[in-house]
């Protein structure tokens, strides 16, 4: 059914014929698809009567010269013609399908989101699906795709200073010096050369003073000492030190402001005794730090490299999240004044804010768009174009105003990985990758959260979904909240269901036991669920209520409560 040249460049986008229909895909990008589409548009009424069932053999006694006549066609031999989206961007057509090409049969895989299965908003509420068309996915399953899903960190050189903590190196570290850097005392006392049967007992004369400050030190010979303070340079021939303490102070010299003679009381003086040889603490050459190491904001780490004078590391970058509110109810949650019927102050964004901060990530705020599909794709537009991760809220329910999975698919071009999780709170969580171009002309991966409206479901989805990518996207393994066991401290009901994530404050007992007391109700609207909860116990879905003492998970969100 394909025909030659100007006509043959059907072949990229006619698929095929299926019983008496032609398909014609075209590529994902508008430009694409106009530029295919305008290509055969003039010979699709020949493919039409073709695949209807027209004698071919009548149909074409003409030749090809005459069928391009018919059709208003020149033959070119396709040099000048569109090539489509295959040449112009080096790789075949995006958007995860594959054609058989020039083949007569439609041979075709799908990813998810290579074509939209959103509702259509442009059509209005009578058109709106009223089952949700993406697959129900398990807590893992979603997480698994969030890992597949989410770019390799990349890396970038940093300064050794308090703004390190939290990064994570991109690189093993080395000791280019050693610490210490010279021979020091560990105590304040006298640098001595221990004679051989290790006996200092006895009264010998202060010959120097050495003291924790840069300078020469003069040799020091057996039978003297020099008075010496911690951290200070050993003169060259002393073997130990003597700790003040055990020592007399004999003589003074004439003025009185001078020690002269010490006695020491020490009878069996080791050699090497006090003293913090070369590189004893850290040996040039030796590795201090591996990549994959986080810099702790608790200081060991910045120490380490401070003590062996690393000025810059290479880190992973840490992405920039934007927190965006969606909804024509929502005002800002300072607004002055009493609410309107139906106004709903912004819980989620300062809530998100916050968060994203304090898991040590920069954070745009996006404020509050509105229920208009325009609108809604101008924010996340601008917002793709500064922000690494966006993170929306609402909008990702079943009404005809949910607008976030179409404006992501249809407007944005954006690939949804899912769209529903079993789980409770957080069920119509929504992950998508979208690709843009970064400000030096590369095509990059953004990633977008579209996660559900109500605040103790943002707050939960935020930490289950969105700290796992923010964790793999900054280098910090492993990703995600940590994990630990704990005990039940009263009964608690479970979902019969879903999975539910149930807001608790986890604390130590006595015995060193992890207990967790529920939070209270666990209505998705309510955020006072969240106040106070330091962890999410994963509950599984089940008939009867977990019993007091019974072992569960929990993801701890913050430090533990001490009794
Ligand atoms: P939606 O998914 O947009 O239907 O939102 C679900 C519920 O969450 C509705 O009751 C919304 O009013 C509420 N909601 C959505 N966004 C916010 C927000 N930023 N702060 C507080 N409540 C919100
Ligand atoms: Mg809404």
């Amino acid at each position: 059914m394909i025909l030659m040249s100007q006509v043959a460049m059907m072949s990229r986008p006619v698929a095929g014929v299926r019983n008496k229909t032609v398909i014609v895909t075209l590529p994902g990008s508008p430009k694409g698809a106009k530029e295919n589409l305008e290509a055969i548009i003039k010979t699709l009424p020949h493919a039409c009567q073709q695949a209807a069932g027209a004698d071919s053999r009548a149909l074409h006694s003409g030749g090809v010269k005459k069928l391009e006549q018919e059709a208003g066609v020149t033959s070119t031999h396709g040099t000048s013609q569109p090539q489509g989206h295959q040449d112009r961007h080096g790789h075949s057509h995006s958007h995860g399908h594959d054609h058989g090409h020039g083949h007569g049969a439609l041979v075709r895989h799908t990813k998810p989101g290579a074509f939209p299965i959103s509702n259509d908003p442009a059509r209005g509420p009578t058109w709106r699906r009223r089952e949700s068309p993406y697959p129900m996915l398990s807590v893992d399953e979603a997480l698994a795709l969030i890992q597949e899903n989410t770019p390799k960190p990349s890396v970038v050189t940093r300064r050794v200073n308090a703004d390190l903590a939290g990064a994570v190196l991109a690189e093993d570290v080395g000791a280019g010096e050693d610490v210490p850097a010279f021979r020091a005392s560990i105590v304040d006392g006298y640098a001595v050369v221990v004679p051989k049967d290790g006996n200092m007992t006895g009264v010998l004369p202060v010959v120097a003073v050495s003291h924790a400050a840069p300078g020469k030190v003069k040799p020091l010979k057996e039978g003297e000492i020099a008075r010496i303070t911690t951290g200070a340079p050993l003169p060259p021939g002393a073997t130990s030190v003597i700790m003040v303490e055990d020592t007399i102070l004999k003589t003074k010299t004439s003025d009185g402001t001078e020690e002269k003679e010490i006695q020491i009381l020490a009878s069996d003086v080791k050699e090497g005794e006090n003293i913090r040889e070369v590189g004893s603490d850290i040996k040039k050459g030796t590795t201090i730090l591996r990549r994959g190491d986080q810099i702790s904001a608790v200081g060991g780490e910045i120490g380490l490299l401070a003590a062996v004078g690393v000025a810059e590391v290479e880190v992973f970058s840490r992405p920039v999240l934007g927190v965006l509110s969606t909804g024509d109810e929502i005002v800002n949650h300072d607004r002055p004044g009493a609410l309107q019927m139906g106004e709903v102050r912004d819980t989620n964004r300062p809530t998100l804010v916050s968060a994203g901060q304090e898991w040590g990530y920069r954070v745009v705020d996006l404020g509050v768009a509105t229920d208009k599909p325009e609108r809604l794709e101008e924010t996340l537009r601008d917002a793709l174009r500064h922000v690494d991760v966006v993170i929306t809220t609402g909008g990702v329910s079943m009404g005809e105003l949910d607008l976030l999975k179409p404006t992501i698919e249809r407007a944005l071009g954006g690939t949804i990985h899912f769209g529903r999780v079993a789980m409770k709170p957080g069920k119509p969580t929504t992950f998508a990758t979208v690709t843009v171009k970064n400000n030096n002309g590369e095509r990059v991966t953004k990633l977008i959260f579209s996660l559900p409206g109500n605040p103790a479901s943002a707050l939960v989805t935020f930490h289950l979904f969105v700290l796992p990518a923010l964790h793999l996207l900054s280098g910090v393994s492993p990703p995600g909240l940590p994990r630990v066991p704990v005990k039940l401290a009263h009964a608690f009901p479970l979902d019969k269901a879903r999975p539910e994530y149930h807001r608790a404050v986890i604390s130590v007992g006595g015995d060193g036991a992890l207990s967790a007391v529920s939070t209270g109700g666990q209505r998705s609207s309510k955020v006072g669920s969240m106040k106070g909860a330091n962890a999410l116990l994963c509950l599984p879905a089940g008939p009867e209520p977990l019993s007091q003492g019974a072992r569960v998970d929990a993801l701890l969100m913050g430090p533990i409560h001490t009794n």
